[in-house]
């Protein structure tokens, strides 16, 4: 029986998704959020993510998004034998 390392393991149970735009099916989705500047990292801290303002840059509009099946390149790899 193959062993299985933690990686491979981690790779099966999260299933990726894209999210993509409902009308055309691009995954050049943008959405409002709100961020706070953090003086002792001197970065901006990424707080609330707005799910109702959805922009798709192909459409130039707000639409509707939708989440579909995505498979990481590590995971084709190793369907075609490139990676162990
Ligand atoms: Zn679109």
């Amino acid at each position: 029986m193959q062993s299985m390392r933690l990686s491979d393991t981690f790779e099966i149970m999260k299933e990726p998704v894209r999210v993509v735009c409902e009308e055309c099916g691009g995954d050049d989705i943008h959405r409002d959020a709100h961020a706070r500047w953090d003086t002792g990292n001197q970065c901006w801290d990424l707080g609330t993510v707005y799910d109702d303002t959805n922009f798709c840059l192909d459409c130039a509009k707000h639409i509707h998004v939708k989440e579909v099946e995505f498979k990481t390149i590590t995971l084709k790899l190793k369907e075609k034998g490139l990676r162990s």
